[in-house]
């Protein structure tokens, strides 16, 4: 059994941004540069963003982190995502979500320059993804389809399942497995929250490739797993448990230690697809530096 080891695969990929990213310094030119912004003070999301500046600064990219507190209002939001898309410096722009109840996270979204888009949401880059056409791959997807790469797993004419479908996971995952490159070609089912539990199990049975990114702990239980299938659990979901140290612990959407019997390849959480998120955002905003799509 492979353990899809989230930490190698990244840094393969940091390894090569940070190459580029040295180069450029020793040719005098600036190298490019995230923002993130980061309302309120959520465990989980200063968790993540920081460890996405972390891994800027690691593989030589410039970053700033923009903090809000929860009570900003959507038109500072926007302003400031304006001042961003206006400034010649910044690469790439991401706003951590979820964002507070008051403030409509599409209007966000879509007040993000799509040529800095690098979380890849943006309705016009999602539409370029559908097509088929370069673009920016949400993050997470992105990250799913390096990890394939990297350790070769084999997609074309394959039975690959989703279950989940949001648009920042599932139904863009669902979308990259089936078109037409080296990490798709598959083809897929996608569940979701309406397919009723006994058809789930008996989709999941058949999948040579599963990706499941529901958001409940330990959701998929070894019997429903086929032998030799390739795991991607996307779930991570903090569990509070006293005997932790921080009060919690991260689990995955997949029962790994009964499911890891079964499967020939599987995904650690953490360790897995979080890591290859960033750097799907990374190789994203390397992508912004070097060209638009977009011109006004
Ligand atoms: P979401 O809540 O937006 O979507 C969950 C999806 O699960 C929905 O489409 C829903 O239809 C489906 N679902 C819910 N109950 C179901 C059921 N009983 N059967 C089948 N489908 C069901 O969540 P999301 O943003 O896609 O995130 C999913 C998980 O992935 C979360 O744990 C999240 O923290 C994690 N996540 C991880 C990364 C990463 O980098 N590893 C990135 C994004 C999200």
């Amino acid at each position: 059994m492979l353990i899809l080891d989230g930490k190698i695969a990244s840094a393969a990929v940091k390894a090569e941004l940070l190459k580029e990213n040295q180069s450029l310094k020793a040719a005098g030119k600036r190298t490019p540069h995230l923002a993130a912004i980061l309302v309120g003070n959520s465990g989980a999301s200063e968790t993540y963003v920081a460890s996405k500046v972390k891994n800027c600064e690691e593989t030589g990219f410039d970053s700033s982190l923009i903090r809000f507190d929860d009570q900003v209002t959507e038109s500072e939001l926007l302003s400031k995502i304006k001042e961003l898309n206006l400034n010649p410096t910044i690469d790439g722009i991401l706003v951590q979500l979820p964002l507070p109840k008051h403030i409509d996270d599409e209007k966000i979204i879509e007040a993000i320059d799509p040529n800095k888009d690098v979380d890849g949401f943006h309705p016009m880059n999602i539409g370029r993804m559908v097509q088929g056409l370069d673009t920016f791959i949400p993050a997470t997807p992105y990250g799913v389809l390096l990890m394939l790469e990297y350790f070769n797993i084999p997609t074309k004419g394959k039975h690959a399942v989703v279950v989940g479908r949001s648009n920042i996971v599932g139904r863009p995952m669902s979308i990259l497995l089936s078109s037409e490159h080296p990490q798709g070609n598959a083809h897929v089912t996608l569940c979701h929250r309406h397919t009723p539990k006994a058809a789930l199990d008996l989709i999941v049975k058949q999948a040579d490739i599963l990706v499941v990114a529901v958001g409940i702990p330990e959701f998929i239980k070894a019997d429903i797993i086929k032998p030799g299938a390739v795991i991607i659990d996307v779930g991570i979901t903090r569990v509070p448990d006293e005997t932790a140290k921080k009060g919690f612990r991260i689990k995955g959407d997949v029962t790994y230690e009964e499911v890891s019997k079964v499967a020939s390849a599987i995904t650690p959480v953490p360790g897995g697809v979080g890591l290859m998120t960033i750097a799907g955002l990374l190789k994203n905003t390397m992508k912004a530096y070097k060209g638009h799509y977009y011109h006004n």
